[in-house]
């Protein structure tokens, strides 16, 4: 829970991922305590050199946990990696399946996912009076999996789930009738069929980033009243987004995402419950650089 006393010891926190010296976590998370009065250091341990084996992140972890880190940020290749190497995880992480932040406490290590908490806190603020019957998601990856868990919270009641590989979209959607049993819920290989009768649209893919250029569907298929959510954050605004916002369609960036992970996963370190407007104001002055 939030507390309003200031840690006196300088909190240790960090990033443990392959190629993330772009990231923009250090920098979100050293200005947010920095304006708090907190002494925190956010270091980047990049095991992209080990490879995602799981051997190097064992390392890291254990080498982390001795240096008194508070805790970690775990992103990809290892959000489902590092789940083994665990004491407790939260019920969301569980159901989700990857975890993004791990917590030391009492000798123990707390796995969570805030990707899920990011996704609805974000959804929550911008588009709330869009109606929530029938939502299609592209991408049923470990982002999409907390997306989809995010809009089932929220109240979807009809969700079909589009991956290029119908076995990964099949194994969430069942994953989440168990978790759901009051909702409609389908892996559906037609994204056409899908949107004809949808309200909105999440994509979950990483299409649209800047390294993954275009859309994940036939942008023919975008109508104004089709709301669109995309995850991408690298950049703001994705094609898709663009595309939805010239025929005058409600559309939601991934921005607001990456920063409400962050502030939960800045709680979860410290105890203390962050300025969210603040982290978020700091992130849209951040130079466009990349993920995290
Ligand atoms: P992932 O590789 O685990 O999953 C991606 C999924 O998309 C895969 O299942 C793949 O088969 C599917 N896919 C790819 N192209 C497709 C297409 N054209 N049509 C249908 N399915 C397609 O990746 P992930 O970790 O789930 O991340 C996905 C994206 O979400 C990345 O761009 C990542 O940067 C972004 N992300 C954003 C935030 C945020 O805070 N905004 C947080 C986490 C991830």
């Amino acid at each position: 829970m939030p507390s309003s006393t200031p840690h006196s010891r300088p909190v240790l926190v960090g990033l443990i991922g392959a190629a993330i010296q772009q990231s923009k976590s250090p920098a979100l998370h050293e200005a947010e305590s920095q304006a708090m009065g907190l002494t925190l250091s956010y270091r980047l341990i990049d095991l992209k050199t080990v490879g995602p084996d799981g051997q190097g992140l064992s390392k890291a972890l254990e080498q982390v946990e001795h240096e008194g880190f508070a805790g970690v940020n775990i992103t990809h290749p290892y959000k489902q990696l590092v789940i083994p190497l665990l004491d407790n995880l939260s019920d969301q992480a569980a159901m989700i399946g990857a975890v993004n932040t791990v917590v030391f406490k009492n000798g123990k290590r707390w796995g969570y996912n805030t990707d899920e908490w990011g996704f609805r806190e974000n959804f929550r603020r911008q588009m709330a009076d869009v109606s929530l019957n029938s939502v299609v998601q592209i991408g049923a990856g470990g982002a999409g999996a907390a997306t989809a868990h995010a809009l089932l919270t929220l109240g979807v009641k009809w969700l079909q789930i589009a991956d290029a590989d119908l076995v990964r979209s099949q194994a969430l959607a069942n994953k989440l009738a168990v978790r759901f049993p009051g909702a409609r819920i389908s892996a559906t290989p037609s994204v056409d069929t899908a949107l004809a009768s949808a309200d909105g649209v999440v994509n979950a893919t990483p299409m649209g980033m800047a390294d993954h250029p275009g859309l994940p569907f036939d942008a023919g298929l975008l109508r104004p009243d089709l709301w669109v959510a995309d995850i991408v954050y690298f950049p703001l605004e994705t094609e898709l987004l663009s595309r939805a916002r010239r025929l005058g369609a409600k559309t939601l960036d991934g921005g607001g995402m990456a920063v409400f992970q962050a502030a939960k996963a800045f709680e979860l370190f410290t105890g203390i419950a962050p300025d969210q407007e603040r982290m978020l104001r700091y992130f849209l002055s951040l130079p466009q650089g990349a993920e995290n």
